[in-house]
């Protein structure tokens, strides 16, 4: 068979967590909870699966969950959102983003996308037929080279420049977009007559008073946008491959003829709950408050280890670099730690389609106090 992709191999998420599970380690690398999510939820899936909530869903998702969000996005956002037009409900954030790019990649088209990134957008744009035009972030504090992104669009001869993936905040470094971030990007969107993608599955995630600065909140900029979210972040239920992207009607209407024949539609009872769970509006604004006190206690766990720290504001992950303990290149120093030291982590070089390696390893911070106090007594021994 001739690969469709190639030069792409096993996601560093499934790799590190076999590799914990082998060694036994605590592991702090595929991000994901490990506290259980919420009974009441848990309840609401019961309840909607007996009483008969257990065939094909609309396929645009359940009309009540898009009801409800709609009138959440306008509760938090003040942006108005069409449940009939706008929302389709997806199995999960990745398979939003690749409906998005299935949408609007043609053969040879670029897509620009920042690097580190998360590890599904290369093999999606490649597997659709894109070519990746990836730009680094600013090593150590991983903003964004906006002028460079100008330089790159403007040169490009033809316009083949189709869109751009933006992710806040950013998975893996934590970095939260400014208001000042979107109107840049909107300039370079608009003028070019581009689409987004905007990757906002960790919309609740973020801390020091920092806000979430959803692309929906500027209209010219959202008539080019797909917007993309995951319940699994939300409700810490990672597992259910549940989320949902949001887009003007004339964008939805092309996406909507990829997802129909893809996976047609996603859990029925657990879209009936969430429908139901969702009118509980602390769940979800309680979130960032009990992230940053997991993530400054894992900080002051660290505070007096040889690992110096690279600031999160958003995510569940932080990143340390450690290039005062070793050289080893970041993939031969996370497999150490895992065999050695008890503990999985991601080494950064995994978000980077061409070897980079700044010596920086990826925490995730999503668990409970008594798997940091161990993840620390591990990282504490590493010299
Ligand atoms: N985008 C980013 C940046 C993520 O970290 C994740 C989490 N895996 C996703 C998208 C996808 O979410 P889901 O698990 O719902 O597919
Ligand atoms: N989003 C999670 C991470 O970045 C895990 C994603 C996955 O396992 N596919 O670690």
């Amino acid at each position: 068979m001739q690969s469709k992709l190639p030069n792409i191999g096993t996601s560093i998420f499934t790799v590190m967590s076999q590799l914990a599970a082998k060694h036994n380690a605590i592991n702090l690398g595929q991000g994901f909870p490990d506290f259980p999510m919420s009974a009441e939820l848990i309840e609401c899936v019961n309840k909607a699966m007996q009483s008969g909530g257990n065939q094909y869903a609309h396929t645009n998702g359940v009309p009540l969950l898009r009801e409800r969000l709609a009138e959440k996005i306008k509760y938090l956002y003040d942006v108005n959102i069409n449940p009939e037009t706008n929302i389709t409900i997806t199995p999960g954030g990745t398979y939003s983003i690749f409906c998005a790019f299935s949408t609007i990649i043609q053969p040879g088209d670029e897509v620009i996308i920042f690097e580190p990134a998360y590890d599904s957008y290369i093999p999606n744009i490649v597997f659709n037929g894109g070519i990746v035009v990836p730009i680094e972030l600013e090593f150590p504090d991983y903003t964004i080279p906006w002028d460079k992104v100008k330089d790159k669009v403007k040169a490009a001869i033809t316009p083949k420049t189709k869109a751009i993936l933006v992710n806040t905040p950013h998975n893996p470094t934590g970095r939260v977009f400014t208001k000042d971030d979107i109107l840049i990007l909107q300039e370079i969107v608009l003028s070019n007559n581009l689409y987004l993608i905007s990757d906002e599955v960790y919309e609740h995630l973020i801390y020091d008073n920092k806000q979430h600065e959803t692309v929906m909140k500027y209209p010219d900029l959202f008539a080019r946008t797909f917007v993309c979210f995951s319940f699994g972040k939300t409700y810490h239920c990672t597992g259910w491959k549940l989320g949902y992207c949001i887009a003007p009607e004339n964008i939805m209407k092309e996406y909507r003829k990829v997802h129909q024949f893809n996976a047609f539609g996603c859990d029925t009872p657990k879209q009936i709950a969430i429908a139901e769970y969702m009118t509980n509006k602390e769940a979800y604004l309680s979130i960032g408050a009990m992230y940053q006190e997991k993530r400054d206690y894992l900080r002051g766990l660290l505070d007096n280890t040889k690992f110096v720290r690279l600031p999160s504001s958003g995510s569940y992950f932080e990143s340390y670099r450690y290039d005062t303990i070793s050289d080893e290149p970041d993939t031969v120093f996370a497999e150490r730690l895992v065999r050695e030291f008890g503990i999985a982590v991601v080494p950064m070089s995994a978000f980077y389609q061409k070897s980079t390696d700044h010596k920086v390893i990826r925490l995730c911070f999503a668990k409970v106090k008594e798997t940091l106090d161990a993840a620390a007594a591990c990282l504490q021994k590493v010299h």
